[in-house]
């Protein structure tokens, strides 16, 4: 029994090198991906249902890979996350969707506040806010174009340090909207003291409303919380239209799934822009 235990050791030992060495892979390649520009951002309708228009979208990272084609962030983003990497991945990100979106505000489009996402590394980062400060003169983007996307579990991990370091993003004008919101055992009491603008609702209590029960009730505390704290509330995997049906009775009108649209490439959510202005 020890020799068969020490085999099974062995095993899981190589298992874990194997995975050890893709992510090394991987991360040397994300490496060159930067040097050789093959990120690029998709963009996800954001939905008011009472206006029917497009108030928003999520800015979606994807790499344009070599061998394997356009490539969703499942493959590559914890990895950046891990190291050092995710810092100028998602400086990128910053500079090239504002630039986009003066783009769009110059040629006359509507497209609301883009969110972009921001990882845990990059707030405990020093340089943020000025590299933020910055990247909005120079690309002359305004800070209302932009909120800023933070999950839950980062925020609450120091929330002092968090609301401290998020007024200092409001200040500058720019919003603050909670990811995966109900995922990440938030507390109440900071809730109420954090300078956030907006709750996502995580999309796992969004899958199963129609056959969950419990979901419903999460997801209905959550808009009549966010309400209550004169937060805007947003749900976001919305697939199906019962899911639709259900949340906006709820008193949600904010949306964003596969219902509406998948992620989509900048030129196509520009021409869903000048559709839109001819409604
Ligand atoms: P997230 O921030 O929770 O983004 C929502 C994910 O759900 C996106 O996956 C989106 O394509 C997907 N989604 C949207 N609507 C639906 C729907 O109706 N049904 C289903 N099943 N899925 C839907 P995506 O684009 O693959 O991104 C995955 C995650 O990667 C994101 O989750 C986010 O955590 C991360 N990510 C994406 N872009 C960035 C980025 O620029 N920086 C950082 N740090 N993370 C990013
Ligand atoms: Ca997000
Ligand atoms: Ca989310
Ligand atoms: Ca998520």
């Amino acid at each position: 029994a020890k020799s068969k235990g020490r085999n099974r050791y062995v095993f899981f030992d190589q298992e874990m090198n194997q995975e050890t060495n893709e992510h090394l892979e991987i991360e040397k390649s994300l490496r060159k991906a930067l040097d050789k520009n093959e990120f690029v951002i998709f963009y996800q309708p954001q939905i008011n249902l009472q206006s029917e228009k497009i108030v928003g979208f999520e800015a979606l990272i994807r790499w344009n890979h070599p061998t394997r084609g356009l490539t969703a962030p499942g493959y590559f983003i914890n990895i950046a996350e891990e190291s050092e990497l995710i810092i100028e991945i998602g400086n990128w990100v910053i500079k090239e969707v504002m630039r986009q979106i003066k783009v769009w505000y110059d040629m006359g489009l509507d497209p609301g506040k883009t969110a972009i996402n921001i990882a845990g590394k990059q707030l405990e980062e020093a340089g943020l806010v000025a590299f933020m400060i910055q990247s909005l003169r120079e690309s002359g983007c305004k800070p209302e174009w932009i909120e800023m996307e933070i999950v839950e579990r980062f925020i609450m991990k120091d929330t002092t340090k968090s609301i401290a370091l998020l007024k200092r993003f409001r200040e500058l004008g720019v919003d603050i909207s909670i990811d995966d919101f109900g995922t990440g055992h938030s507390s109440l009491a900071y809730l109420k003291q954090l300078p956030i603008t907006k709750l996502k609702i995580d999309q796992s209590f969004v899958q199963n409303l129609e056959e969950s029960g419990e979901d419903r009730a999460i997801a209905r505390t959550i808009i009549e919380l966010g309400r209550g704290l004169g937060l805007k509330v947003l749900a976001e995997g919305v697939e199906t239209q019962g899911q639709k049906e259900f949340i906006y009775s709820s008193g949600c009108e904010l949306m964003q799934g596969y219902l509406f649209s998948k992620p989509i490439a900048a030129a196509d959510a520009e021409l869903l822009l000048k559709n839109q202005m001819h409604m």
